[in-house]
């Protein structure tokens, strides 16, 4: 029998989330539709996490050029070393157009019909995007978040307040800078901005900055930062600001920072404006549309990945959402483990982590181990000039399963993978001693610090 939509699968947004969840049900040999309003890529190519990371790259490499001497290089004249912000627009501009491209080319081989537009339900089998309507026995709504300028912050006078979105394109480093939220974007930004040297100032709500991070890296990445000059502020409580001057509340009273920018960090929210899903009886929780464990809404042929969801706002996870939601839509297993997503942190040295914190651990689990390697033991760490960091290990006492492991590091990024991996073959704390890791590299400290839970590291006395 002949379908009766034009597509079998449309999907709404191409960010990570939408554009996978496209190109994944092409090659299942579905017929699909991609709506986008703006450019394919999302937030993750064009304003998120490959911008900041190709700023975060020059960053890195300023810092090392001025500090060339310590690895014998003679000649570098640090005062005539600057970075030209317009060259850094350039090349972060030429980055996001050679993904957005790569993008458009794997959507166009797969032969997704891609439509230039803002979607919006007319009912749950058909949506309008300007002047297009398409109807389609599947939706997934990928249409991930937003910047969020927090009402209960109160803007008073001539304030210049930005979001992560303004920041990324400054072409004039400011003089100084107060950043509201001490999260992922708030101290991504600080390390970026203080590195090529703004005055950064950080003021976050909970006692420690980056509050989703293992409390002991947090606090070694807080003093790293503190040692380039970042001043933080915990335990405060923004409540206003009054031509750029940032008030807001500690134990101590009331305090305010004046600076030339005021950066906006406290989060994002859920991307559905004029999207039409609530009218259509799709239900929403805060902003955000509720799924089940395939991703599925309670409108059974309408499904929703990625950060619009609000479950774990990661361009990885969207992507595993809308591997799922296409399987799931297929009749094919479909599940996304959400105790074993690996997130990074983009500092120099990097944060990653996969699990629970050592907190969340004895929360939950009666028996809890806990290994730890110091980088200042690591030969590679010394060879690349920086053994500041950690590899922790949290285990299940009784059965050596993993529960989380957090490292602090150079390169840490690029080892999370590992653990992930055995986390999903479900390895035990042995199995990894067992494996064998190359020297001299960065992950052998990871075998180190499980031997450590047992008080066994041969490395670290
Ligand atoms: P998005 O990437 O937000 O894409 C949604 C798309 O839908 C957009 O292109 C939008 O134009 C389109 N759209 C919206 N409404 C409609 C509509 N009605 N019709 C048609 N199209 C529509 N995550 C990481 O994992 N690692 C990082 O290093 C990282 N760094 C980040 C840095 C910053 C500054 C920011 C802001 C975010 C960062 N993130 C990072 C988070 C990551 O960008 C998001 O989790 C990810 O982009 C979510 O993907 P998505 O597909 O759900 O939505
Ligand atoms: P976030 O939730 O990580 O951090 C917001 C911070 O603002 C919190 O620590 C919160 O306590 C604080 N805050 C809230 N209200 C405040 C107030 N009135 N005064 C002071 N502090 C206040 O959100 P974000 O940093 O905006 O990031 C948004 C999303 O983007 C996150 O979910 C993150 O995972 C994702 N992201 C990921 C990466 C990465 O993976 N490297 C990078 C950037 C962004």
């Amino acid at each position: 029998m002949e379908n009766a939509y034009e597509y079998e699968i449309t999907v709404i947004g191409g960010g990570p989330g939408g554009y996978v969840a496209a190109i994944k049900a092409a090659k299942e040999g579905k017929k699909v539709c991609l709506i986008e309003c703006a450019n394919v890529g999302g937030v993750c190519l064009n304003e998120g996490c490959i911008p900041t990371k190709t700023l975060i790259k020059t960053a890195n490499l300023y810092e090392s050029i001025l500090h060339a001497d310590d690895f014998a290089i003679e000649g570098v004249e640090p005062e005539k070393i600057s970075v030209s912000m317009k060259k850094l627009q350039s090349r972060r501009q030429a980055v996001v157009n050679q993904l957005v491209g790569g993008v458009k080319g794997l959507l166009r081989g797969n032969k997704v019909t891609v439509v230039e537009g803002r979607a919006s339900f007319a009912d749950a089998h058909t949506v309008t995007a300007g002047e297009k309507k398409i109807t389609s026995e599947y939706f997934i709504i990928a249409t991930g978040s937003d910047t969020f300028l927090p009402p209960l912050i109160a803007q008073e006078g001539k304030n210049d307040v930005i979001t992560s979105r303004e920041a990324l394109l400054l072409e004039e480093l400011p003089k100084s800078v107060a950043i509201i939220g001490g999260g992922v974007i708030g101290i991504e930004f600080a390390y970026l901005l203080g590195t090529l040297g703004s005055k950064v100032t950080v003021l976050e709500l909970m006692d420690n900055i980056l509050p989703m991070v293992d409390e002991e890296v947090s606090a070694m990445a807080r003093k790293r930062m503190e040692q380039r000059g970042i001043v933080f502020h915990t335990g405060a409580k923004v409540t206003k600001i009054k031509d750029n001057s940032v008030l807001f509340e500690t134990k101590g009273g009331e305090r305010s920072i004046a600076a030339d920018k005021v950066l906006m960090a406290v989060g994002r929210v859920p991307s559905t404006e004029g999207l039409g899903a609530k009218e259509i009886g799709v239900n929403f929780e805060k902003n955000a549309i509720v799924t089940d464990e395939f991703m599925r809404t309670n409108v059974k042929n309408i499904y929703a990945i990625g950060d619009v969801n609000g479950k774990v706002m990661l361009a990885h996870t969207a992507s595993h959402e809308g591997v799922a939601a296409v399987a799931h839509i297929c009749g094919k297993p479909a599940c996304v483990h959400y105790d074993r997503i690996p997130s990074c942190i983009y500092l120099e040295p990097e944060i990653a982590a996969i699990g629970l914190t050592e907190k969340q651990a004895r929360e939950k689990c009666p028996d809890v181990k806990v290994g730890k390697f110091p980088m200042v033991a690591n030969g590679k760490s010394l060879v690349e000039g920086d053994t500041d960091g950690i590899v922790k290990v949290v285990l299940d006492g009784t059965t050596g399963e993993i529960l989380g492991v957090h490292l602090y590091g150079k390169h840490v990024t690029e080892m999370v993978a590992e653990i992930s991996a055995a986390m999903t073959l479900e390895a035990t704390a042995d199995e990894i001693i067992d494996t064998i890791h190359p020297h001299p590299t960065v992950s052998e400290s990871i075998p180190e610090a499980f031997m450590a839970a047992y008080g066994k590291a041969i490395h670290y006395l």
